[in-house]
């Protein structure tokens, strides 16, 4: 089960992860996204079904739970990629672009500001989806693997955001360390009833989400620079850390992250 499984880095593990031979629920807020989603895991030969979420939403976790449960008969990983990177976050949509890259560079220049004028409501949107969303995912999939007496493995997706608060805008900084330490702790509860939790922390990947960092010219060379790979990660290369983290391969991981992020963390 994969959230978020519409677009970017979810739906480069759900086509991993079917070609490994897992049967897969693509879980995601846009349906058109989740069933496109499905179309390329059965066109490599795999089988999937789409689900819409609001992950940020209990009751729609609960449907999503009861889907996976009812077509496949169970769950044994879950993956939680569903994420924004601010409140106005709609993937795909290029719209604000400029606008998101003036508030930055306005940030930089006056960070007092932009904090002591930050809306309450932007906040909670972030760790509505971010980091509650997470937690309900993992909950809800964690009472099935429990009830049926199984193992499981579950994936988190936080970021290199999660430890370094220049990766990304406050909300979204705090949200997925939120999703680190949850993955940690969680991971400690789960063990003993055998089911594994780690996260995978990326760092700047080419989806959706940063397109904006290659679309407007100079600024992809502002991130891609100080990397000792000098370039942007793909979807794939995080699914294939995602892959071994779900699968028994791991099985002596819990409580850890991955960083797939070019070599950021070596400074
Ligand atoms: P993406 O292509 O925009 O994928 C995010 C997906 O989450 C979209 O399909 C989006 O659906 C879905 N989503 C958003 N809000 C949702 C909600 N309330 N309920 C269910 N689904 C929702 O971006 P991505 O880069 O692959 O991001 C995937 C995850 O990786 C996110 O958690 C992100 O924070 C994390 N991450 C990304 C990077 C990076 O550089 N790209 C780095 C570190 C971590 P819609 O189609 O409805 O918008």
């Amino acid at each position: 089960m994969v959230t978020g499984g519409g677009n970017g880095i979810g739906r480069a593990c759900c086509v991993r992860f079917a070609a490994a031979g897992a049967r897969v629920v693509v879980a995601d807020l846009m349906t058109d996204a989740a069933t496109e989603t499905v179309q390329a895991v059965e066109d490599a030969g795999g089988e999937a079904v789409a689900v819409q979420l609001d992950a940020s939403d209990q009751e729609s976790n609960t449907a999503m739970m009861r889907t996976a449960v009812e077509t496949f008969g169970g769950i044994d990983v879950l993956l939680t990629a569903a994420g924004i990177s601010h409140a106005d976050y709609v993937s795909g949509d290029r719209s604000g672009n400029e606008e998101l890259v003036a508030e930055a560079i306005e940030r930089m220049a006056d960070p007092a500001s932009a904090f002591v004028d930050m809306e309450l409501a932007a906040w909670r949107k972030v760790l509505d989806v971010n980091l509650t969303g997470t937690m309900l995912a993992v909950q809800g999939a964690a009472r099935q693997m429990v009830a049926s007496g199984g193992s499981g493995s579950i994936v988190t997706i936080a970021s290199v955001a999660a430890k370094h608060p220049d990766a990304g805008p406050l909300a979204y900084a705090v949200s997925k360390a939120g999703v680190w330490m949850f993955t940690k702790s969680v991971a400690r509860l789960l063990g003993p009833a055998n089911i594994r939790v780690n996260a995978i922390g990326p760092g700047f990947i080419q989806t959706n989400m940063t397109q904006v960092l290659t679309e407007i010219p100079g600024v992809e060379d502002m991130f891609t620079t100080s990397l000792p790979l000098r370039r942007l990660g793909t979807p794939d290369e995080v699914a294939a850390a995602a892959l071994f983290l779900a699968s028994d391969e791991s099985s002596y991981f819990t409580g850890t992250i991955l960083h797939p992020d070019g070599g950021y963390f070596t400074d």
